[in-house]
């Protein structure tokens, strides 16, 4: 994985996690349903992965996989 800099202080950032109150991890719709994932409805979601800035604490998500 390449390294994430912070857009702001331009260090590196680190791995962080996101989760709701009830400790599940966040993710995002991606509207896509294709493949053996998409015929069994699972397949319109996508974890993040979220980077912390240890400088001015921002915070990026991405969204995993493709
Ligand atoms: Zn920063």
């Amino acid at each position: 994985m390449d390294e994430r800099r912070c857009p702001d202080c331009g260090v590196g950032m680190e791995e962080t996690s996101v989760r709701t109150g009830d400790g599940m991890k966040l993710s995002i719709s991606t509207g896509k349903r294709e493949g053996l994932l998409g015929k069994l409805g699972v397949g319109s979601t996508t974890s993040l992965d979220a980077v912390r800035c240890p400088e001015c604490r921002l915070v990026r998500l991405y969204a995993a996989g493709d």
